[in-house]
């Protein structure tokens, strides 16, 4: 009996002490919180303009309380893994290497494509510097959920956590984990924290931009993105993130009837290699062939074929030893294939970023943003500026201007 009492005692005594110290921490953390936490999510191929053609309560309620750009320019050639990797580096895919969503590496003599799982863990693909490595290097924990780049030790560094791409990882796991990440004790706890999903990219191409299909799945993750903020408000450091949602680019609505088919263009032994996917090729021709492959290019309808060295200033592109010689983009709706059997309707991107239609989403709120506050066009290569100004990190060399993007952030003084 006497010993019963020891022990009860004894329990209440360690609760109570638990409980403290755990009392403690919280005031501590609060103390701590004023170090901000950046959470940035993307979602994959969010046009601009869904946000204006669906039911997005919770995302325009981000823009509300926060920032909202009209809509963040992609680099070229807008595809995910180059887009991804600019918004990561500050640089464009020129510069940092990722040029294309597949592309040879001559140097290397070894290709990458974002479907090749050794390949996106090669760390010499990947040039520039992405923010998770700024961060890691200033120690500035991060965390990346299926960053494109981000499983690749990039000059020796990996995010602190990150995971292993899993196409089928529903997406509520994934705010799950974002969240568990989120309510680490202060030491583990990442600073910075990027997450992936990869929608409504998929249902736009598989339905185009204006598809009831694509307007449910944006409205479902409109509804994922409230269920997410709902739990991070409950967090004890949640007055102290700041939460940016973006996306990689838009999304072109294409039809059947508008293709050029590059297999009835040029003959496949003119060509030493051709990469690329709708509506973006790059080709490299064999030499002897090289000016027949541009003279027939060039005369083709619908479609923009440049010399490496000529392709547009705006576009930034070309000077990289990836890029082959000749680069191929569609016009706006038009849609390039190499000998396909069924010609794709629903819709794609990769196109010239001119086209308002490869746009994306822009969205901010936090204590350091402002509020409700609108925000003209900005190029997704000033977000990692604004990044590691937010997390009070020195950033890399890179493309972007944080004078561009300042006026978003409340005034300092
Ligand atoms: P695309 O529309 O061809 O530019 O690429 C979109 C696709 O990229 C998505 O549907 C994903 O399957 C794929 N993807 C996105 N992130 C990753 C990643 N981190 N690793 C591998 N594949 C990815
Ligand atoms: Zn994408
Ligand atoms: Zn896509």
């Amino acid at each position: 009996m006497i010993g019963q009492k020891i022990l009860l005692k004894f329990i209440l005594l360690t609760g109570l002490i638990s409980l403290m110290s755990e009392r403690k921490a919280t005031c501590s953390e609060i103390y701590l919180t004023q170090k901000p936490h950046v959470v940035i999510l993307s979602l994959d191929g969010f046009r601009w303009d869904y946000l204006d053609l669906y039911h997005t309560p919770n995302l325009d309620s981000i823009g509300r309380v926060g920032v909202k750009a009209h809509s963040l320019k992609p680099c070229f050639p807008s595809k995910t893994f180059p887009n991804h990797y600019s918004i990561a580096t500050g640089m464009h895919p020129d510069h940092h290497g990722i040029v294309s969503n597949s592309f040879l590496d001559p140097k290397l003599n070894l290709k990458y494509s974002l479907g090749n799982r050794k390949a996106v863990r090669d760390a010499r693909f990947y040039q520039g510097e992405p923010m998770w490595v700024t961060a890691e290097k200033q120690d500035v924990k991060s965390a990346c959920y299926f960053w494109p780049g981000s499983e690749a030790p990039i000059k020796g560094v990996y995010p602190s956590m990150w995971k292993k791409y899993v196409h089928k990882m529903p997406f509520e796991s994934r705010i799950d984990s974002v969240i568990n990440w989120l309510s680490l004790p202060q030491q583990k706890r990442p600073r910075l924290l990027m997450w992936y999903m990869h929608e409504p990219d998929l249902a736009g191409h598989l339905y185009g931009p204006r598809s009831k299909e694509t307007r449910l799945m944006v409205e479902r993750l409109d509804s994922l993105v409230g269920v997410f903020c709902r739990k991070m408000n409950k967090l004890p450091i949640a007055e102290s993130v700041q939460l940016i949602v973006l996306s990689d680019h838009g999304m072109g609505a294409i039809s059947p009837q508008k293709v050029v088919d590059l297999s009835k263009v040029l003959k496949e032994e003119w060509l030493e290699d051709i990469s690329g996917s709708n509506p973006f090729y790059m080709i490299k021709p064999k030499a002897e062939f090289a000016e027949k492959v541009y003279k027939h290019l060039k005369a083709e309808k619908h479609i923009r074929t440049f010399k490496k060295n000529e392709v547009p200033k705006r576009l930034v592109f070309g000077s990289n030893d990836r890029i082959y010689p000749i680069v191929c983009v569609a016009d706006s709706a038009w849609s390039i294939y190499w000998n396909k059997k069924k010609y794709s309707k629903g819709g794609t991107h990769g196109y010239d970023p001119d086209n308002k239609d490869m746009h994306a989403i822009f969205l901010a709120a936090g204590n350091q943003f402002k509020r409700n506050y609108s925000h003209p066009t900005f190029s997704n290569t000033e977000v990692y500026n604004l990044v590691m100004h937010l997390l009070g990190v020195k950033p890399a060399e890179n493309d972007g201007n944080i004078e561009r993007v300042k006026s978003i952030l409340k005034d300092t003084e």
